[in-house]
């Protein structure tokens, strides 16, 4: 079968949710699961899904997705029971009754997100306000909503055309960006490549064929080069937990093909060697044993461990000059960076059982955006938005050495903003690595800025609005411009009432 194929278990049973819960979990209670998936199976009843199927393989599946994903019970058992209260007669308040507040909650989360239907720009902006509103009172709730759709997905072909070009354009265009954004590389990259062929069917078996054809010969060669690190690994004694070849997603290699004139010879990863090592100091070395072995291609060195991406993702990667001229990427990282990349912010709820940290469920940026996303009203506010979550992220420094997050070419005024309003009122000027610069200059990741504060100014300059990058810096302008206009007008009108 064609690798990146990821179907869903033919025949699932409860046996397998079990069996797939209790491989990762061996402590857990299965009595709550078990329960649970009764309690939906008799709630559906005779509900047959447009695949012919009893209606309870669709929440099994979602159900199942997320033990794999070794998310904690009440995540799985609501996974089991998402689509009860919106598809039965039975109530939240029964599923409280059975299975307790937390389960509820969840439940009644993902039913207040609703069947989604995408339906030009007014629905797109709508859904997307739930999702952050949804994302901000508990991620738990949207990743049950990305296992639920993962499902919907797989079986889309039993739907009209017009309705699967609808679901899995909103994936594309509201899910997948997501769920990248929340770091979950494995959701992310099946929900594109589901969708990818409703899409953009023609573009899809292109690309699929491309694919194909240049897969066996480059497999045959990365084998090669894993031979030959493996026996170099052993004799340098570094312990690796795995050696294996990923290959490139087929949505993001369609991307990536649309930068290099369509030409796959110039893709270097559409197989990428995976090391994945039991030691984090060991990926520094592995790195070396690479050098050694092969030259590196200047400039693509890079260090995701000293400088994570903005989602999370860590890992060293390295495109190196193999024999006979071939170029291959090798990409290093521990097993919790691992972890962390497949499954992004999940991961941070796989460990509650050995009683480690369990992770705020909102995320500060998240929340930001929420607010910013319940404001947003016109196709100009949603391109700003966009721009905030889905453009490339820079990371800046204060002296003190704390990290702000912000999108592509923010400026010192975004950072300062970024920081605090009051500081975003009262910036006078700037320093980026110690020097004065002037507030519009585009920042770098890396920067180290400080803000001259200037204690008698009154608010921030209109004329900002002009440059700043983030819709958190120009609506804190705006709201100031307002305010002093406000404040004129009753200034100058005769005092009322009193
Ligand atoms: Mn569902």
């Amino acid at each position: 079968m064609y690798p990146l194929d990821n179907p869903p278990p033919t025949n699932p049973t409860i046996d397998l949710l079990l069996s797939t819960i209790g491989e990762k979990r061996p402590q857990a209670d299965l009595t709550m699961v078990r329960l649970a998936y009764e309690f939906a199976e008799t709630a559906h009843g005779g509900q047959i899904r447009k695949s012919g199927e009893p209606y309870i393989i669709h929440p099994l599946c979602t159900a199942i997705t997320l033990a794999e994903m070794n998310l904690d019970p009440n995540i799985v058992i609501a996974g089991l029971l998402h689509d009860v209260p919106e598809d039965t007669s039975v109530t939240i308040e029964e599923i409280e009754k059975n299975f307790g507040k937390d389960v509820a909650h969840l439940v009644a989360g993902v039913t207040k997100l609703g069947k989604i239907k995408y339906r030009g720009i007014e629905r797109y902006i709508e859904n997307l306000r739930k999702m952050f509103v949804a994302m901000a009172e508990d991620i738990r709730v949207v990743i049950i909503k990305f296992a639920d759709r993962l499902h919907n997905l797989h079986t889309l072909e039993h739907l009209a055309p017009k309705k699967q070009y609808r679901v899995a354009l909103e994936t594309l265009e509201i899910f997948a960006p997501i769920a990248n954004r929340l770091g979950m590389g494995e959701m992310k990259g099946q929900l594109e490549d589901l969708s990818f062929k409703y899409v953009y069917p023609k573009e899809y078996a292109w690309v699929r064929g491309l694919v194909e054809e240049h897969y066996e010969q480059r497999e045959a060669y990365i084998n090669e080069i894993k031979t030959a690190i493996d026996l170099e690994l052993q004799k340098e004694h570094v312990v690796v937990h795995s050696v294996h070849g990923r290959l490139k997603r087929l949505y993001s290699l369609y991307q990536k093909l649309l930068k290099h004139d369509k030409n796959i010879e110039k893709i270097n990863d559409l197989i990428a060697l995976r090391i994945i090592v039991t030691d984090l100091a060991d990926c520094y070395a592995v790195l070396g044993i690479i050098h050694k072995l092969w030259r590196p291609l200047p400039g693509r060195i890079k260090d995701y461990i000293a400088q994570p991406k903005p989602n999370g993702y860590q890992s060293l990667h390295t495109t190196v000059f193999c024999d006979h001229g071939t170029v291959v990427e090798f990409q290093i990282r521990d097993m919790q960076q691992h972890l962390n990349a497949e499954y992004g912010i999940a991961a941070h709820w796989s460990y509650d059982e050995e009683g480690g940290v369990r992770p705020d469920r909102q995320l500060k940026w998240v929340s930001d955006l929420a607010i910013e996303g319940d404001t947003i009203q016109r196709l100009k506010d949603l391109d700003n938005l966009k721009i905030d979550i889905f453009q490339n992220r820079i990371f800046i420094f204060t002296p003190k050495g704390d990290v702000m997050d912000l999108p592509e070419n923010a400026t010192p005024v975004d950072f300062a903003f970024a920081v605090h309003s009051q500081i975003g009122n009262q910036c006078a000027g700037a320093r980026v690595n110690d020097r004065i610069v002037s507030l519009d200059q585009p920042l770098k990741s890396g920067d180290v800025v400080e803000i001259i504060v200037d204690k008698s100014k009154k608010g921030p300059s209109a004329d900002w609005i002009g440059f700043v990058k983030t819709t958190h810096a120009k609506q804190l302008i705006k709201q100031h411009a307002k305010r002093t206009l406000a404040d004129w007008i009753k200034m100058a009108l005769p005092s009322r009432g009193k």
